[in-house]
């Protein structure tokens, strides 16, 4: 299992945190993780969930987020490549399960989703809690990611 950690350079809501119980308390995503507050979820196993994100930029936006509190994509290491690993190998799934497919048939190819990790303020992160973006669906989308 990968090793939860509270992460090097988290801005708000975890600045004032003073523990790491502190930081999960008060993290959206361990909160959805727990189930102690509902999301529209899609999928769920021992190391990942993965439900649609409350404001789509995309007619299907889902994220897909590891249970362990980590809290971006460079306070990763060695002990989470498979986590990451399994995260990119289940966003095709998901996206053709979840209508975002992408095929490539005799017609060429067709349909696709975008994916996105977002890593601190200027990568647009808003909630410290990894999480990857798996966005798709017919274009023009609303959104700017
Ligand atoms: P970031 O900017 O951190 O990469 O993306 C965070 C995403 O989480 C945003 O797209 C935002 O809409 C989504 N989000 C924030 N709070 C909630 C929530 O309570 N539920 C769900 N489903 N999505 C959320
Ligand atoms: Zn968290």
């Amino acid at each position: 299992m990968p090793r939860a950690s509270a992460g090097t350079g988290p801005t708000k809501p975890l600045q004032t945190a003073g523990s790491l119980e502190t930081i999960l308390d008060n993290c959206i995503f361990c909160k959805i993780a727990s189930g102690a507050i509902p999301a529209k979820k899609v999928y769920e196993d021992d190391d990942l969930i993965a439900f649609h994100d409350i404001n789509p930029a995309a007619p299907m936006h889902l994220l897909l987020v590891p249970r362990a509190h980590i809290a971006t994509l460079a306070d990763c290491d060695d002990s989470h490549q498979a986590l990451l690993g399994k995260m990119l190998l289940l966003a095709p799934k998901l996206a053709q399960e979840q209508g975002g497919g992408y095929q490539n048939n005799a017609d060429g190819p067709a349909g696709g989703f975008k994916t996105l990790f977002n890593t601190g303020p200027d990568g647009g992160q808003e909630v410290y809690h990894l999480h990857l973006h798996v966005m798709g669906g017919a274009r023009p989308w609303r959104g700017q990611r």
